[in-house]
């Protein structure tokens, strides 16, 4: 039974399977090896990995690689490392549209044999030019009556490498006073000398997205063929190619919204641009909404899964607060992370009545005493948040001041008798004194209402800290078209502290989670970290809701 909400997809498919137009479906996941998966990916990854593993059907990884120019190992890499981090598996082998380069051709050549396709030798500015506008209908060719022979000899000869780049295209032959301008007899193979990451230098001529896409879905059996909404326009091409074609296999297409994430982007090309420019440090930096940047941050494989379950499937508007997303990732961290101290903003404390050490025992989760306990140590030199610290406090202020008590967490009722201050009046240093008889007790007498965590430098470590915030300073960075979207990046998304943590992290690897008491969720860092030596941890997610105040 399937554990995902039902939406439109699945009643479809409900239909399909009860009246028996299909016994199993089959789906496929078709990026462009031309970057790096984002947030929107996910939402797609989840949707046709889910319905396969919800039906027992088969979902393929198909890269679609029509355009050699962008197109790398490196980002083809990259995209099965990240379907199989968000925890699915594809049917098979890899599946790639070039590997239908021989088929397509062929049946270009079938369109041809029926007069549906025609070489047409417009340059693109005419073609343009001829194709019309949405109030006014496309004009023919004047290539477009070739006759089949003239046009199996041109075809023929554009592959064989004899037209130069751009010089000649082949076009469907469909209508060009079609409403629908996608039908305007569309370019389905064009010149183009670019070594290919598959097929290298083996084809100068490459078939066009729409007429490769529903022939890819058709030889692979493909049952439901789902895509965003801005294909909606396509499918009476994919259609029409489908229709007009010896293949037998005629997959559906079916059409949903394509998330949106506030203060972000999910576009490929405007990831490329942030990363070329430098503005981020690399696709997987953890401020990018890439599923390689959002793994290195933290987020969980399962939380991103429960994000996309929130947002559910549809075809109504899907911009969704990032709060959704922040929700979804909190509450699986809660759940999974060992709780330790770290102090991310340090101020001294020295205990000017204590000497010696001692530790005591601490749950790693108050939920989950399976996950063990660890020895929290105490000492006469500490350091505990600046901000925990108020010289004046305001009102309402339950943390430290000047001559007044807190708990130190785990430990001691310590009072704050002197604060230190350098040349320009900030406090460098408090000293403190501390109630011998409140470990672990009720101090006699009075109520102790703050409770603050610190650390005893001698048993903690310096480690690297860095703090991330939205990437940008606005919901919707590239609504605007005449607006650089660069503009409205955060100059503060990104600052990093040097604090210290308990000892009991030193040897964790790379990509461990916690929490920081206090402080929100945090991760070694995937690439920098260095167990037993620099210890680099990324915040993941503060543990309130820092996004709709
Ligand atoms: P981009 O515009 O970022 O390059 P794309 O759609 O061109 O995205 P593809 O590599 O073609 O990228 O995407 C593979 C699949 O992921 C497609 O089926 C596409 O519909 C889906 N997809 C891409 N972006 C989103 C999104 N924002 N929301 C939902 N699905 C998406
Ligand atoms: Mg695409
Ligand atoms: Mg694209």
């Amino acid at each position: 039974t399937p554990v995902a909400a039902s939406n439109f997809i699945r009643t479809i498919i409900d239909g399909d399977l009860a009246s028996g137009r299909h016994s199993s479906i089959v789906t496929r996941f078709p990026p462009e090896p031309n970057g790096y998966l984002h947030v929107g990916h996910a939402k797609s990854i989840c949707l046709n990995f889910g319905l396969a593993r919800d039906y027992q059907g088969k979902c393929n990884l198909r890269f679609d690689d029509t355009n050699p120019e962008k197109e790398s190992e490196e980002y083809a890499l990259s995209i099965q490392e990240d379907v199989r981090w968000l925890g699915f598996e594809w049917d098979g082998a890899v599946h790639w549209a070039s590997d239908y380069f021989d088929d397509l051709y062929n049946f270009a050549v079938e369109l041809i044999n029926k007069g549906l396709a025609y070489v047409d030798d417009l340059t693109p500015e005419e073609m343009r030019e001829y194709r019309g506008t949405l109030k006014e209908a496309g004009r023919n060719s004047p290539y477009r009556d070739r006759t089949v022979a003239e046009n199996l000899t041109l075809f023929a000869r554009m592959k064989a490498g004899e037209f130069a780049d751009g010089e000649k295209v082949l076009r469907a032959k469909i209508d060009m006073a079609s409403s629908n301008i996608n039908m305007r007899d569309p370019a389905i193979y064009r010149i183009r000398r670019a070594h290919h990451i598959r097929t290298g230098d083996q084809w100068c001529i490459y078939p066009m997205y729409d007429y490769t896409h529903c022939i890819s879905d058709a030889l692979e059996g493909i049952t439901h063929s789902i895509c965003t909404l801005e294909f909606e326009d396509h499918r009476p091409l994919y259609d029409w190619v489908l229709d007009n074609l010896s293949i037998a296999c005629h997959p559906r297409q079916y059409e949903f919204s394509r998330l949106e994430l506030q203060y972000t982007i999910t576009s490929k090309r405007k990831l490329l641009q942030l990363v070329t420019s430098k503005r981020v440090n690399g696709w997987d930096d953890p401020r990018m909404p890439t599923i390689s940047g959002m793994r290195r941050r933290g987020y969980t494989p399962e939380g991103i899964r429960e994000f996309a379950k929130r947002i559910g499937v549809s075809k109504s508007g899907n911009n969704v607060d990032m709060a959704v997303m922040e929700g979804a990732i909190r509450e699986d961290l809660e759940a999974i992370a060992p709780r330790v101290v770290a102090v991310i903003n340090p101020l001294k404390v020295t205990i000017t009545n204590y000497e010696g050490a001692l530790t005591r025992e601490a749950d790693f989760h108050p939920q989950h005493p399976e996950f063990g306990s660890r020895q929290v140590a105490f000492g006469p030199e500490l350091v505990i948040e600046a901000d925990d610290f108020a010289e004046v406090p305001p009102d309402g202020w339950k943390r430290l001041t000047l001559g007044g008590e807190i708990r130190l967490r785990h430990s001691y009722v310590m009072r704050c008798d002197e604060a230190i201050k350098d040349a320009a009046g900030n406090v460098i240093e408090l000293r403190c004194s501390i109630d011998h008889a409140t470990l672990g007790k009720n101090p006699e007498g009075r109520k102790v209402k703050g409770v603050i965590h610190f650390l005893s430098v001698a048993h903690a470590l310096p480690a690297e800290i860095r703090l991330y915030d939205r990437l940008f300073t606005v919901a919707e960075p590239d609504a605007d078209k005449d607006v650089d979207f660069f503009t409205y990046l955060n100059p503060e998304s990104l600052t990093v502290v040097q604090g210290y943590v308990e000892a009991v992290v030193q040897d964790a690897a790379p990509e461990t989670r916690y929490q920081f008491e206090r402080l929100g969720y945090f991760c070694t860092d995937r690439r920098d970290h260095q167990p037993g030596g620099k210890l680099v941890f990324n915040r993941t997610v503060t543990l309130k809701d820092s996004w709709t105040k």
